[in-house]
């Protein structure tokens, strides 16, 4: 069997920059400007300050931040922006950067792929989500000019902002306890009429919960409407539908299989792709959109009649850097289930499902709804059964986890309306309007391996808490 060291760092970036380096030599060596000179001391101090504020960051890296949406960036991502960042090509137009706009057209083309769009989709990345989905209801809105968005209560806010930008009503849609879109409310809304465009999400940013894509589909194609997935968080996931992909339990293949149907999609490499920030993505089904683009610049489209990036984007200059980061990413790590990608996100989904067991094992803690996909919610058992309990337990636990002088514990706080929490659970008493609930999102692999020990030690700290408390 092979075996398959994890890269270092340290050893990519120095063969990176060695390589820029010469490259950059063979074209001949020059003077730099005295004006770029930095004085040494200054440079010294000022970089010790940098490194030093610095850590003043949440180990994002380390499996005990069990907190919000951050996953680190793959050493091979990292080394491979960084030589790019060296060169500084923007993929704007096709000559600011021609090697790394060719990989960003190969990088999309995979990206759509693997969500099961035609090979004729439409694509760019963009600087994240929220431009990407700024972009599908924009088109959105070129198509239906007159028409209202419906949007579930618990998609990214984004949406309802965007929305005021674009001037475009919006309509909610319920969820239900769980935070999925309410079929039912779905069909009320569509009937009503005047809706243009349904916006479904695949992993909401809240619990990680899948809209009923599959369910939803035929509805909106019944009502002529468009539909718009925003799958920023959780459009990886959908390598796991595939027959060569580990077996999870509980995992909602069939919604996220039927994206495929979608008339476009948004999704974010540098969430679940292993990508630094500055790398989303919106995929078009139709590239007869791409008309809503176009323009004609004076200065820019000037060395070919090929298609340039950017006269099918909203913004104007993008890292060249993060196309590039994203090709060598993916031809090292693939984008298939049982190779590459698959088996990082399979352990993250594993890791929700061993998290969530855990808690269910302990006295000091509760399984507040089982996750779909790798965001788990909890929440310190308490005495007495009301929010207003849950919710300070909740916030104490966060607190004193947090702040552990040994080993603390990184998790975050999610609000839940009245609602939900006793739709959940029956026996709270609502005391509130909403309570605060523990969320840990769970993008490391390594969680998978942590996760007991890690609830042992949160239940642990719930322990102390109470008895302090009585
Ligand atoms: C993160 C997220 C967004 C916003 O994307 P950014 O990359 O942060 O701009 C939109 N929708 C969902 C579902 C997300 O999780």
């Amino acid at each position: 069997m092979s075996t398959r060291p994890s890269p270092t760092t340290d050893a990519l970036f120095r063969r990176a920059l060695q390589h820029i380096e010469d490259w950059e030599q063979s074209w001949g060596a020059f003077d730099r400007h005295d004006a770029l000179g930095v004085d040494p001391d200054r440079l010294d101090s000022v970089f010790d300050e940098y490194l030093e504020r610095l850590e003043g960051n949440y180990p994002f890296h380390h499996p005990r931040y069990a907190g919000q949406m951050l996953k680190p960036p793959h050493p091979v991502a990292c080394a491979a922006y960084a030589a790019a960042q060296r060169i500084n090509p923007n993929n704007h137009a096709l000559d600011g950067g021609p090697p790394t706009s060719h990989m960003e057209t190969e990088v999309v083309a995979d990206l759509a792929g693997m969500l099961g769009l035609p090979e004729a989709s439409l694509g760019h990345l963009t600087g994240g989500g929220t431009v990407a989905n700024l972009e599908a209801l924009w088109v959105a809105r070129e198509l239906y000019p007159d028409q209202a968005l419906a949007v579930a209560e618990n998609a990214h806010y984004t949406h309802g902002r965007m929305s005021d930008v674009l001037d475009v009503e919006v309509v909610p849609v319920s969820a239900d306890a769980r935070g999925r879109m309410d079929l039912h409310s779905l069909e009320q809304t569509l009937e009503q009429g005047g809706i243009g465009t349904v916006v479904l999400t695949a992993g909401t940013t809240g619990l990680g919960a899948v809209d009923p894509i599959h369910d939803a589909l035929p509805l909106c194609r019944a009502h002529d409407a468009r539909v718009h997935v925003d799958a920023a968080y959780g459009g990886f996931f959908r390598l796991l539908t595939e027959d060569a992909a580990p077996k999870i339990e509980g995992f909602p293949a069939e919604r996220f299989r039927a994206i495929e149907d979608a008339d476009s999609v948004a999704i974010d490499p540098h969430k679940h792709g292993l990508q630094p920030y500055g790398c989303g993505c919106i995929l078009f089904r139709d590239p007869a959109v791409g008309r809503f683009y176009q323009h004609d610049s004076p200065y820019t489209y000037f060395t070919s009649d090929d298609l340039h990036l950017g006269e099918i984007s909203l913004e104007c200059s993008r890292a060249g850097a993060a196309a590039g980061a994203l090709w060598c990413t993916l031809k090292a790590l693939p984008l298939a289930p049982d190779d590459g990608l698959g088996p990082i996100l399979a352990a993250c989904v594993r890791a929700a499902r061993t998290w969530t067991d855990a808690v269910a094992d302990t006295d000091a803690l509760r399984v507040v709804a089982p996750p779909e996909t790798d965001i788990v919610s909890y929440v310190p058992a308490t005495p007495e059964a009301s929010l207003s309990a849950v919710h300070e337990a909740s916030q104490a636990l966060f607190d004193a986890a947090m702040n552990d002088p040994d080993a603390p514990i990184f998790t975050s706080v999610y609000r839940l309306s009245a609602d939900a929490l006793t739709t959940l659970d029956p026996s709270l008493r609502a005391d509130r309007d909403e309570a605060a609930v523990l969320r840990s999102v769970l993008m490391k692999p390594e969680h998978e391996t942590y996760a007991a020990d890690l609830v042992d030690r949160l239940a642990t700290t719930a322990q102390s808490l109470d008895s302090a408390a009585t």
